[in-house]
């Protein structure tokens, strides 16, 4: 795994963190639930190991968001701004769901792959890559999409 040091912070600051791998997916999730926690049209998805997080400082409590069905995902936030920092869900322990938009520094990533499409705002276009209509069934689907990505150079 790919080394790198980017810092990250939820919007009031208290709560900072360093991502320190680089992701191993990057995607838009245009779930009814990713349109209400970011209150915009898509949530930008990066998944990171588990240990790509490091040197987490300041508050920070994790709470079990209950879904429809019988779902369910464990999310971080700032105690103080409320901030979503990462999360993930009982199936894949061992991957995060990292808020991309709290990372100090672009990486110069675009994000590649699209769930959830048949939630999608009509007037959105889908990043390149695969398009599922839900969240597909193959739980590393976007992980194997973003290793065989074409590279864009
Ligand atoms: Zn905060
Ligand atoms: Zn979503």
């Amino acid at each position: 795994m790919q080394k790198i040091s980017v810092p990250g912070r939820c919007r009031c600051g208290r709560v900072r963190f360093v991502l320190g791998e680089e992701p191993i997916a990057f995607y838009l999730c245009h779930c009814t639930d990713c349109q209400a926690e970011s209150g915009s049209a898509f949530g930008q998805s990066m998944a990171v190991r588990a240990e790509a997080i490091q040197s987490v400082e300041g508050p920070t409590r994790e709470h079990t968001i209950e879904h429809e069905g019988e779902r369910r995902s464990f999310v971080t936030h700032c105690t103080n701004c409320l901030t979503m920092l990462w999360g993930y869900g009982p199936e894949l322990p061992q991957i995060r769901g990292l808020n991309a938009g709290g990372l100090d520094a672009s990486l110069g990533l675009a994000p590649y792959g699209n769930m959830w499409t048949r939630s999608a705002q009509p007037w959105v276009r889908f990043a390149p890559g695969p398009c599922f209509e839900q969240q597909p069934d193959d739980r590393l689907a976007m992980v194997k999409a973003w290793a065989e990505r074409p590279n864009d150079d």
